[in-house]
């Protein structure tokens, strides 16, 4: 049984961390204080919950120190790193591990990796990357924090030419539920390593990550841009916009990913199809490549050659198909106005063709994402899905982690062998079940 906000083991809990902890790190409790609501700030407010504490660390130690008393006090706890997850979240029972503090980033120009800190945030690995010339496959999500996403395999518009996240990282040093500290790689606790690489949330706290980089010579053009912006066609060409695209996102050997969106965008709110193509090569190519889509005379186009290390555009998420299908989009597009009616919030697609090593990260089949939302948008989103799922049975469908919780595990980490090592790894690192308990 956990303890409770006043009981009197979180109150041993918060007096013992606080004389333990390095001067750089902080116990906040005072709920009303700014600091407190500051740090507690979260990209959505859905399912914010108010934590009795938030320990912001402020070393690897204080990471160590923390966990062991807490484990030892039965005190739950969250950590968080960037705040966009759902997950890193805990009501008055427990508190969040605050890891923002944790900024160390660092690149070794020859072996072409860079060291990570859990508190790092994508737009900081991208900015340092492409300041020696090199690149990572990150998400698109600037304010990210890098070691979630790299843990959860990471999906990235650079997956197709460097693989997915989780792919990257080289080594790990993780704080284990018994609160040691341990370096994982793959000639170090192997199976943890492969874990790790895809489901990595679930087995301890990663303080830091060693990934692979790649010189920006991959996205072949010469000053490392590529070429990038928004195609937009009004709804009603629907029909020529779609035969034209689908040649494209079946075409295996594109260089190049994109979204794929159903938005009404400012300043008219006009449901309008937007495709943001992102191609890897020189602006002749690359034009010449959509040439098909251009000759169709798209209300607006603003594609040129752009830097992509900010950020990145994800391929796809939420639930995943195995092909793109065209014909059900123009319905597609009518459930994209109700929805609209009914909810301000409407959502958007991608999609994505890759291959890369084994890990636990198991959509690497995953060709088509759709979005994922929430409670009042389910119903809409249910037939959306139906429609694309065409004659893919339910069961192959892929969640993708990054963004779920909620769909079985089947689904979010696939095949039989695949779960069971996984859990087989849960109960051998964190028997029971402090870094969320899920697997078990
Ligand atoms: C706008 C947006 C765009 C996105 N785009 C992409 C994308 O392009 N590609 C993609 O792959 N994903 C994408 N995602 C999903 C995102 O990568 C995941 O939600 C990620 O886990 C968020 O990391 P965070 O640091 O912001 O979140 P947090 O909420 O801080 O953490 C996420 C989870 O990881 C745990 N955690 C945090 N730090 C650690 C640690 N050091 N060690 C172990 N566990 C830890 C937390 O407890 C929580 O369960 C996107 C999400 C949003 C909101």
């Amino acid at each position: 049984m956990a303890a409770s906000a006043d009981s009197p083991s979180f109150s041993t809990f918060l007096t013992q961390l606080v004389a333990s902890i390095s001067p750089g790190a902080k116990v906040l409790t005072e709920q009303s204080s700014t600091e407190f609501k500051d740090s507690l700030q979260r990209w959505s407010d859905i399912g914010l919950q108010i934590p009795t504490a938030i320990v912001l660390v402020a070393t690897e130690n204080d990471v160590v120190l923390t966990v062991k008393l807490a484990v030892e006090l039965n005190i739950p706890f969250v950590p968080k790193s960037g705040g966009h997850s759902l997950w890193s979240t805990i009501g008055p029972e427990g508190f969040i591990l605050d890891l923002s503090r944790l900024k160390n980033v660092s690149l070794d120009k020859e072996r072409k990796t860079v060291t990570v800190g859990s508190g790092v945030l994508i737009k900081e690995v991208n900015e340092t990357a492409f300041q020696h010339g090199l690149c990572l496959p990150l998400g698109n999500g600037n304010t990210i924090g890098v070691v979630p996403q790299a843990l959860g395999g990471g999906i990235s518009a650079l997956s197709g030419l460097c693989g997915y996240t989780s792919d990257s990282i080289v080594s790990a040093r993780v704080v284990t539920s018994s609160g040691s500290m341990i370096t994982v790689s793959s000639s170090s606790h192997p199976d943890l390593f492969w874990a790790l690489r895809g489901a990595g949330q679930f087995f301890g706290i990663v303080t830091e990550l060693i990934m692979q980089a790649y010189p920006l010579s991959v996205l072949g053009t010469p000053d490392g841009t590529v070429w990038t912006g928004s195609i937009v066609f009004p709804a009603q060409r629907a029909e020529a916009v779609l035969q034209a695209l689908a040649p494209m996102i079946a075409d295996e050997s594109a260089p190049g990913t994109g979204l794929f969106l159903i938005a009404a965008p400012p300043p008219t709110f006009t449901t309008c199809i937007i495709i943001i193509p992102v191609f890897f090569g020189p602006v002749s190519v690359a034009e010449a490549y959509y040439q098909s889509l251009i000759s169709l005379g798209p209300l607006m186009m603003d594609c040129k050659p752009a830097f992509c290390s900010k950020g990145g555009f994800k391929r796809f998420a939420g639930a995943g198909m195995q092909k793109f299908e065209p014909s059900v989009w123009p319905k597609v597009i009518e459930l994209f106005e109700e929805l609209r009616r009914k909810c301000p919030d409407a959502g958007v697609t991608g999609y994505n063709k890759l291959s890369h090593s084994e890990t636990a990260f198991s959509h690497k089949d995953v060709k088509v994402w759709a979005p994922e939302s929430h409670a009042e948008v389910y119903r809409i989103e249910q037939e959306v899905l139906s429609l694309m799922r065409q004659d893919q049975n339910e069961e192959d469908e892929a969640a993708f982690q990054n963004w779920t919780r909620d769909e079985p595990l089947r689904r979010r980490y696939r095949g039989a062998e695949r779960l069971e090592k996984l859990k087989r790894l849960k109960k051998e690192w964190d028997p029971n079940g402090i870094f969320t308990a899920q697997l078990l």
